[in-house]
C-alpha cells in the first residue's frame, strides 16, 4: 500500500514538472523586450525571403509534432530517395546497389497505419531494409525499428550516448504510458565512420543538443541523374522549453559545427525528419507536377543551405536570450 502511494505520487511529481515544459505554442510567458526583439529581427534578416517561414517558427512560433499531423503521399523525392510519413515527422528510404537504407522508422503505432502502406504504396520491399540510421534516440523516430528488426532483420544503428539514452532514460523523464518497446542494440554510430550500404556512403556529424546523441546525416542524392549533396540535422529542437539552458548552449555549438561540416561537403539539399518548419506538402506538390528541367523543391542550394542553419543558429540565441531575461 505505500509502495503504491509512494508511486503514485511520484507519478503525480512527474506529470507537475514536466507541465510547464510544454507551453502554449505560440504564446509565450512575457511580451519579448527590445533586445529580444532586435535578435528575432536578425534571425529574419539572415533567412531573407527563402527562410522567412523558417524563422516565424524557430523564433516565434515553434510546435512540436503532432499525432494527428495529417499524413503526405509517399513520394519518391530523388532517383534514390522516398520520403514516407506525416507532416510532422517523415522517413527517408534510400535505395542502394545493397537494399535499403531508412533514417528513422516513425512511431510504434504508425508502422501499420504509415511506414508498412507508404512502403507498399511505393514498390518498396520492407524486407529489404537493411539499415535503420536514427536521428535521435526518442520514441517518434526509434518507435518503428523494432518491429523492423524483428521481421525483417534490419539492424539499427544509434550514437552511443543515445542509445544509452534510450536504454538508462534519465529519472524524471517519464513517459505518458508504458515506456516505447526499444530496438535490440545492433550498432553504433560514430562521427568521422561512415555508414556504408552498398554504394552509399552516409557521413555521420554529431549534434548533442536536443539529445546527448543527436546525429545529424550527410549524404549523396541523384535527382535526374545529376549529384548532390543532402544534409538532415537529426536532432532539431521544435519545442525549446523542453531542453536545459546547458542543452541549449549545446545545441548552439552543435549547428556551427553542422555549419561546418555542411559547407565541407557543398550540401545544397535540405530535409529534415520533422519538416515542421519548411513544409513538406508544398514541395511534394510541387514534385508532382514538376515540368522536364524545372528545380527541385528539395535543392535549395549551397548558399540558402547554409542561411538555413544561420536561423537555426540566430533563434537559439533569441531562445537563450529570453531564458536570461534579456
Ligand atoms: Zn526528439
Amino acid at each position: 500500500m505505500i509502495k503504491i502511494n509512494h508511486y503514485i505520487l511520484l507519478g503525480f511529481a512527474i506529470s507537475a514538472a514536466l507541465l510547464p515544459a510544454q507551453p502554449p505554442p505560440s504564446a509565450p510567458a512575457k511580451p519579448d523586450s527590445d533586445a529580444v526583439k532586435a535578435l528575432i529581427e536578425k534571425a529574419k534578416k539572415a533567412g531573407g525571403a527563402q527562410w522567412a517561414g523558417e524563422a516565424h517558427f524557430f523564433c516565434e512560433a515553434p510546435r512540436a509534432n503532432r499525432p494527428d499531423d495529417p499524413p503526405i503521399e509517399p513520394t519518391k523525392i530523388f532517383d534514390n530517395v522516398y520520403v514516407i510519413g506525416n507532416q510532422g515527422t517523415v522517413v527517408y528510404v534510400i535505395q542502394t546497389s545493397a537494399g535499403l537504407l531508412m533514417i528513422d522508422s516513425l512511431s510504434a503505432n504508425q508502422v501499420d497505419t504509415q511506414l508498412l502502406p507508404g512502403f507498399q504504396k511505393l514498390g518498396l520491399d520492407p524486407a529489404n531494409v537493411k539499415i535503420i540510421l536514427m536521428g535521435h534516440g526518442h520514441a517518434d523516430h526509434f518507435g518503428g525499428s523494432p518491429y523492423m528488426q524483428e521481421h525483417y532483420g534490419s539492424k539499427v544503428y544509434i550514437s552511443a550516448a543515445d542509445w544509452n539514452l534510450m536504454e538508462n532514460p534519465p529519472a524524471g523523464a517519464a513517459q505518458k504510458g508504458p515506456p516505447p518497446v526499444l530496438p535490440k542494440h545492433d550498432q553504433v554510430v560514430t562521427e568521422g565512420q561512415p555508414v556504408v550500404l552498398g554504394d552509399l556512403s552516409i557521413m555521420p556529424v554529431a549534434i548533442p543538443g536536443h539529445t546527448p546523441g543527436s546525429m545529424g546525416y550527410i549524404f549523396p542524392v541523384k535527382d535526374n541523374g545529376k549529384t548532390h549533396m543532402a544534409a538532415i540535422y537529426g536532432g532539431t529542437v521544435l519545442l525549446p522549453g523542453i531542453i536545459s539552458d546547458q542543452g541549449l548552449q549545446t545545441y548552439l555549438k552543435s549547428v556551427a559545427h553542422f555549419k561546418e561540416e555542411t559547407k565541407k561537403a557543398k550540401v545544397d539539399v535540405e530535409i529534415q525528419n520533422h519538416p515542421l518548419m519548411d513544409p513538406i506538402q508544398p514541395k511534394l506538390d510541387r514534385l508532382k507536377t514538376r515540368k522536364p528541367g524545372e528545380p527541385n523543391p528539395f535543392v535549395v542550394g549551397r548558399g540558402d543551405y547554409q542561411k538555413f542553419l544561420e536561423v537555426m543558429a540566430a533563434c537559439t540565441e533569441v531562445n537563450i536570450a529570453r531564458r536570461k531575461g534579456l
